[in-house]
């Protein structure tokens, strides 16, 4: 008796008007960086969605669940993320690849690290050229001291003129990068900042902003709101900023001045979820979700920033009480281990 088992194929990738290889078992995103085309990507694993594509033919294996990070209507469109998709067929995609065009690695130097709570430092850096940005945006940082290991952080404060960066970096329990930050005087070494990345940037519109940022997510929200102040933006803002213990709460005195200064309204409520009962706190405690529906105002658009579990039930509340997908935004601080579990599905082509 002969068994035949049929080998896998290679099979052929139209990646905008560019064809390339991709082997059996390759995803789409590193049969395209091995081909040479500067596909944006940031995690590899699932968890940025920096890699999205719109799948225009053919069909795809995908590593992990794409729903949880895609909207409804990205997934209506066909939109997959090229490192969770493997080609089970020739396939045909299309990428905004002027991201990655504008995506550079640019040398800077550390200049100060203050400790804003107990876990978080704020690293102030001078890089050597200007790197445009987006506020709201994100790159890749890495300090010469720990070769080899780079991570994904949000720049806190908009693009300033003399090329400073801002990065707020919460230590997270054996964390390789952020323990190494918050162990050592990093002041004065050399750093490689590798962007910017995402797509968490204020979308013009004249709808209300209700913003969630949890723990260190609150450093996009601040580069957002720092941005829209100095562009003019009118737009009332309700700010929900979660934490654990008053110990956890920081920036205080800059949100106080921004709402000094916001031209609408500005009503900003830190929530404790696990402030101690006899510690006098005054403010609400529970979880940012509590908040949202009384902050919710009609119409508004939300910005949401900070750990995935708190991104996706804000996420899904939002969306229960009518807020459409396309004005939800959101930006996720996965860990490199904080992704699904892999599931296999697939995706047929739009
Ligand atoms: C778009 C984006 C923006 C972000 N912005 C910020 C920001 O502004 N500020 C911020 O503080 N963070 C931000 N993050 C998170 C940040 O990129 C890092 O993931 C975080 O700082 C942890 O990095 P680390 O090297 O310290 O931990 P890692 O070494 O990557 O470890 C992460 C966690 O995984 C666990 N772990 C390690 N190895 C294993 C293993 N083999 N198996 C199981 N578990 C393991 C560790 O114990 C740890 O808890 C952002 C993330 C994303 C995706």
């Amino acid at each position: 008796m002969f068994s035949f088992c049929a080998k896998p194929k290679a099979v052929s990738a139209q990646v905008n008007d560019t064809a390339i290889t991709v082997q059996p078992k390759e995803t789409l995103l590193q049969a395209a960086l091995r081909q040479g085309i500067d596909f944006p990507h940031s995690c590899r694993v699932g968890g940025c969605a920096t890699c999205k594509c719109r799948l225009l033919e053919g069909k795809v294996r995908e590593l992990t669940e794409t729903g949880y990070i895609l909207s409804d209507a990205e997934l209506d469109q066909g939109y997959i993320l090229a490192c969770q998709s493997v080609p089970r067929t020739d396939v045909r995609i299309q990428v905004e690849l002027s991201a990655a065009t504008a995506r550079r690695r640019v040398r800077g130097r550390v200049l100060s690290r203050e400790v804003l709570t107990h876990d978080i430092v704020r690293l102030r850096i001078q890089l050597d050229e200007s790197l445009p940005y987006q506020a709201g945006q994100f790159a890749q940082l890495s300090v010469d001291s720990l070769p080899g290991v780079a991570r994904s952080y949000s720049f806190a404060t908009p693009m300033q003129p003399d090329a400073q960066v801002s990065f707020f970096v919460r230590k997270v329990p054996e964390g390789l990068f952020s323990a190494h930050v918050h162990a050592h005087a990093v002041v004065g070494e050399g750093v490689t900042v590798d962007g910017p990345q995402g797509d968490f940037h204020l979308r013009p519109a004249d709808a209300p902003l209700l913003l969630v940022a949890g723990g260190s997510g609150l450093a996009p929200v601040l580069a957002l709101l720092a941005q829209a102040l100095a562009d003019g933006v009118k737009r009332p803002v309700s700010l929900i900023f979660g934490a654990r213990t008053q110990a956890d709460l920081y920036a205080l005195d800059h949100l106080q001045a921004l709402h000094r200064q916001w031209p609408e309204g500005f009503d900003f409520v830190p929530i404790l979820s696990q402030e101690p009962a006899a510690s006098g706190w005054q403010g609400p405690r529970g979880l940012v979700t509590d908040l949202i529906p009384a902050r919710l105002r009609e119409g508004s658009h939300a910005y949401l920033c900070g750990p995935p579990a708190m991104v996706d039930v804000a996420s899904a509340l939002l969306r229960e009480r009518g807020v459409a997908p396309a004005d939800i935004h959101a930006d996720r601080f996965t860990t490199l281990h904080e992704v699904p579990t892999a599931t296999a599905s697939t995706a047929a082509a739009a």
